[in-house]
């Protein structure tokens, strides 16, 4: 990932937070693998529930991939209808909420307008009704409404807004966890690389030597088919890489909302940059981001907001988000492998996500509970052909 704006925003003594490493235990109750927001929730429930000795560690820093080079985007309005039921939408909003009030983060609640060309408006009224019917707030605005709500856009048709959506700074939401994390003895141990994970007895190899563990939380984003692939599973889930782009600051209010247009979606971050991108790039691991890309973003921009075309946008980045083939994530026990867990394959959502997936992770490794409405997230629902070796 290059020159992400998160990581430029941060005090220094926090940056140095998210670098600072603990030495490798020799053993663990609970060894969670990946230092990402979903990994630190994991870890973070796990511990509030009493597991002694918690153990996180990651090849790189703390949120160094996916997590640290995402928009921080809170959208549970927007997104109630794709997720696997309303109660997991309202789950993941208050589960947040809780957070936010523990740990600082820069949360803006400026709601979300999701653009809708002429001629959608019968389709938006429909939305409009299910996500209220979800539990979720949604009106549809059009005109001198749109116009007023968000001055700055030149917008023809319909939207939607979602008044109850926000984003925050993801590093520092996760500095603040990672900050109780070690402050209630749990070991973050960076720049160890897991290469190899055993069953039984449970033990993981890394780079920075070997530990014996009574369970292992496989939270590696995009890369958890690489591990699991060590036990013989192979969940589909791949990175489908994303590209953000940032200006300097501008004066505070000069974007009013989060703005969803037809390909890329724009916000106005705590701190005063404009942000906005979010594409879909199916390149593999392959780092980096494509000019075309960052052109089409600037394109899309430049339409909704001509008044602001000729600001300069000064930091360009990407990030692999965990994509997994039916859209949900994959929380719970590997198939076949007692004492193994993934919490992984978020895509789009994994921000909004981590917390109730920590819960949820929680609830099954501790008590062998699974909730109902998660039953979308369980691992098992891949049959065993599509999930050896691709
Ligand atoms: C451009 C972009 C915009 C996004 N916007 C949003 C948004 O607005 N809202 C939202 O909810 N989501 C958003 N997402 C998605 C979100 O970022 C992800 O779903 C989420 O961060 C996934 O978290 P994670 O902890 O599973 O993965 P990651 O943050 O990628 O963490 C996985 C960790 O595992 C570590 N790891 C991998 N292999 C190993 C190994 N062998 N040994 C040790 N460690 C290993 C990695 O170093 C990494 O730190 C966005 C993503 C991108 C790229």
């Amino acid at each position: 990932m290059q020159d992400a704006i998160w990581s430029r925003t941060l005090l220094p003594a926090t940056r140095d937070a998210l670098l600072a490493s603990d030495p490798l235990p020799t053993t663990a109750d609970v060894v969670v693998v990946g230092a990402g927001l979903v990994g630190l929730c994991a870890a973070l429930s796990l511990r509030r529930r009493g597991v002694d000795k918690v153990v996180v560690m990651d090849r790189r820093s703390v949120c160094g991939e996916s997590t640290g080079a995402s928009a921080g985007g809170l959208w549970p309005g927007h997104e109630c209808l794709t997720l696997a039921s309303p109660d997991i939408a309202r789950n993941a909003r208050d589960l947040h909420a809780a957070l936010r009030e523990e740990f600082a983060c820069d949360y803006v609640g400026c709601g979300v307008l999701r653009l809708m060309d002429e001629g959608e408006a019968s389709r938006g009224l429909a939305r409009v009704e299910r996500t209220r019917k979800a539990g979720f707030a949604a009106e549809l605005l059009t005109g001198g409404d749109l116009a007023a709500c968000e001055p700055l856009l030149r917008h023809a048709g319909a939207a939607i807004r979602f008044p109850g959506d926000g984003s925050i700074h993801p590093l520092k939401l996760a500095a603040g966890i990672a900050e109780w994390l070690r402050g209630n003895g749990v070991k973050i141990c960076l720049n160890a690389e897991v290469l190899g994970i055993a069953p039984a007895p449970i033990a993981v190899t890394t780079s920075a030597g070997r530990m014996a563990a009574g369970s292992i939380v496989v939270a590696a984003g995009a890369w958890t088919p690489l591990l699991t692939k060590m036990l013989g599973w192979r969940p589909p889930i791949r990175p489908i890489r994303g590209t953000l782009l940032a200006t300097d600051k501008q004066p505070a209010g000069t974007l009013r909302s989060i703005v969803i247009g037809q390909r890329y979606y724009y916000w106005q971050l705590a701190c005063g940059p404009l942000a906005g991108g979010g594409s879909e790039e199916d390149v593999g691991f392959e780092a980096g981001s494509d000019g075309a890309v960052a052109a089409d973003i600037r394109r899309e921009w430049g339409s909704l907001f001509p008044s602001l075309r000729g600001l300069r946008f000064t930091s360009c980045w990407s990030g692999f988000r965990p994509f997994c083939e039916d859209m949900q994530p994959v929380i719970g026990r590997v198939p076949g492998c007692d004492g193994v867990y993934v919490s992984a394959g978020h895509f789009r959502k994994g921000i909004l996500l981590a917390p109730l997936s920590g819960e949820l992770l929680a609830d099954q490794l501790l008590e062998n509970r699974q909730w109902r409405s998660a039953k979308a997230f369980r691992p098992d629902r891949f049959p065993l052909a599509a999930q050896l070796c691709q």
